[in-house]
């Protein structure tokens, strides 16, 4: 099977590269990026020399280029995206380009080339905020942002050439994905690299915004089971079962680093922010096996330990997007 993977040099597509290949290094893998500010090609450099990996450096909302590089692939897993929802208050024109239009792109070259498999990668965002309980995978849609109506725009798409095509695809939604290699503008990575350098971390509002944080590795394992093994049409939750407060996430960070809440500055709440997401995910546990396997307590130890080492990484990343 050779798989296309949209947005492969980016956070989670990085790792779910890494770890295909690290599994099977004979895997065919083809890495579509158009090398975004988050994009990074030398986190796929631990695969680069490998026989069946190649990179492709191109735009999902390309057609000609989508249509070229589609040809001869069995399989779609689409991360490509703008994801950062503080970008997509101050700007939504990219988002809905590469989120709707660019899948809307893939989707056709995937019809086209007779793909037997499309994942199409998404968020709990989609759903809007929840007080109580958990969403299931029928959940009306809700989203507040900008970046989470792109998202649930493109879930619909995708649904839609199923239906409209019969093209196979199953739609997979997480919660807040951490761990290394994430681009240091998301609250984990931005608060342990602050603190790293003695800088304070902003916290929005009162921080009492619910999040349930799942591991990068746990999360790719989840999006292989569906690859292989999710029905066509459906949509899956991945999940990762620690829901924490933003508050109280910021001083587990405070206390990884050795620093105290003089570190916090709190600023005026991000515009429409969700007050908490939370995932029923007994489907995908029950059809498919899954179930998170990294503590959060252990993945947020390894998380920190590799900024702390790997500074060379990230610091380059925020002087480029001037970020604090
Ligand atoms: P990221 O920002 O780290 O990486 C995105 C990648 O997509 C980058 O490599 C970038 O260069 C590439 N890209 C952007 N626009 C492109 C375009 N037009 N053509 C080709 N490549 C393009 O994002 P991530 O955190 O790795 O997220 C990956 C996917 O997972 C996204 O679809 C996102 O919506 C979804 N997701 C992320 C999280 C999370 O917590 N990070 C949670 C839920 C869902």
């Amino acid at each position: 099977m050779r798989i296309l993977v949209t947005g492969g040099a980016g956070f989670i597509g990085s790792e779910f590269v890494r770890r295909l290949l690290e599994a099977d290094p004979r895997a065919a893998i083809t890495v579509l990026d158009k090398i975004t500010y988050s994009g990074v090609r030398e986190n796929l450099a631990p695969v680069a020399g490998l026989p069946g990996y190649a990179f492709v450096h191109g735009d999902i909302c390309d057609a000609r280029t989508v249509n070229d590089v589609m040809s001869g692939h069995d399989a779609v897993v689409h991360f490509a995206a703008e994801t950062h929802v503080d970008r997509s208050i101050s700007g939504a024109a990219p988002f809905v380009r590469t989120n709707v239009v660019g899948t809307q792109v893939l989707l056709d070259a995937a019809v086209r080339h007779r793909v037997s498999k499309f994942v199409q990668v998404s968020t709990d965002e989609v759903y809007g905020s929840i007080d109580d309980g958990s969403w299931t995978e029928e959940s009306p849609l809700a989203p507040n942002s900008p970046y989470a109506a792109s998202k649930a725009g493109s879930d619909l798409l995708a649904l839609a050439y199923h239906r409209t095509h019969g093209l196979d695809v199953s739609v997979t939604r997480c919660s807040n994905n951490y761990g290394h290699h994430q681009f240091p503008e998301k609250l984990i990575p931005l608060f342990i690299t602050n603190l790293i350098d003695g800088r304070q971390v902003p916290l929005y509002g009162d921080g009492g915004n619910v999040r349930d944080w799942l591991h990068v590795s746990d999360h790719c394992r989840g999006i292989e089971l569906v690859l292989h093994g999710g029905r066509a049409g459906e949509v899956y939750h991945i999940g990762g079962g620690t829901e924490i407060t933003n508050k109280e996430l910021t001083g587990l960070l405070l206390e990884a680093t050795g620093h105290g809440w003089q570190m916090v500055r709190q600023v005026p709440d991000r515009k429409g922010h969700d007050r908490r997401y939370s995932l029923d995910f007994s489907r995908i546990r029950q059809e498919l096996g899954y179930r998170p396997r990294i503590s959060f307590v252990e993945g947020l130890a390894d998380t920190v330990a590799w900024y702390v080492d790997n500074r060379a990484w990230w610091q380059p990343l925020k002087a480029r997007a001037a970020l604090s």
